[in-house]
């Protein structure tokens, strides 16, 4: 896929408010510093696009873009802050089931993941979610310019091993680099695909 356009459309912390707009949508989610805004800008050929959106803070928002005047791209908040309170968790929760149960224009989610980490149970917890509501979703690892590759392969085969635990299949995975631009194309392909289903 060309990308010949990426723009801001919004950002929301009310599902509600979202664009009523029923063209095809990909979330991106992921532990907080992950490498997520560096994907989105990699993925649409822009410096800063996922930045214009983010306000630093606990601020929990739904960013919107409109790409080739065709899909959405999501940027959803961050998890896995070390920090965080039991509250806070809890409204991260309800503000992601809700994003998850009321956009029916999603196709699919986009779940990142530090390739350099061996398999973290925050990440785990928030797959086993997404696979026990039925919420379509794929892996994105990233920072891959950080590994060498038969590191890659063992990581890659980690999380298998414990997905498969569970699961029938492993989801859909791609390795990526925003610094090196790797796996630009196969994502981009990937949306494509689905895109003209
Ligand atoms: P976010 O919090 O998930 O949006 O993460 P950022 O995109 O802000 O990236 C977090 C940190 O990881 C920054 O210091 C980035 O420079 C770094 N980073 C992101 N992607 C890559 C990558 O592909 N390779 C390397 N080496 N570093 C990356």
């Amino acid at each position: 896929m060309h990308i010949k356009s990426a723009e801001f459309v919004m950002s929301n912390s009310d599902v509600e408010k979202c664009p009523k707009s029923l063209i095809p949508e990909y979330a991106f989610i992921g532990r907080s510093n992950v490498g997520k805004s560096s994907l989105i800008n990699m993925l649409t050929n822009k410096k800063s696009l996922a930045k214009t959106s983010g306000r630093p803070g606990k601020t929990q928002l739904i960013n919107h873009f409109l790409i080739n005047q065709e899909w959405h791209l999501v940027d959803l908040p961050g998890y896995g802050y070390a920090k965080v309170s039991k509250s806070s968790k809890k409204t991260f929760q309800k503000f992601i089931t809700q994003y998850f149960s009321k956009r029916t224009q999603l196709v699919t989610a986009f779940v990142l993941i530090d390739i350099r980490h061996l398999p973290q149970t925050v990440d785990l917890d928030f797959m086993q979610w997404m696979g026990e509501n039925g919420i379509p979703f794929s892996i994105i690892f990233t920072k891959a310019d950080k590994l060498k590759p038969n590191a890659i392969t063992k990581h890659v085969e980690d999380y298998k091993n414990i997905l498969l635990e569970t699961w029938e299949d492993m989801p859909n995975y791609f390795i990526t680099s925003s610094s090196k631009v790797i796996g630009q194309d196969e994502v981009l392909g990937y949306i494509q695909g689905l895109n003209e289903n």
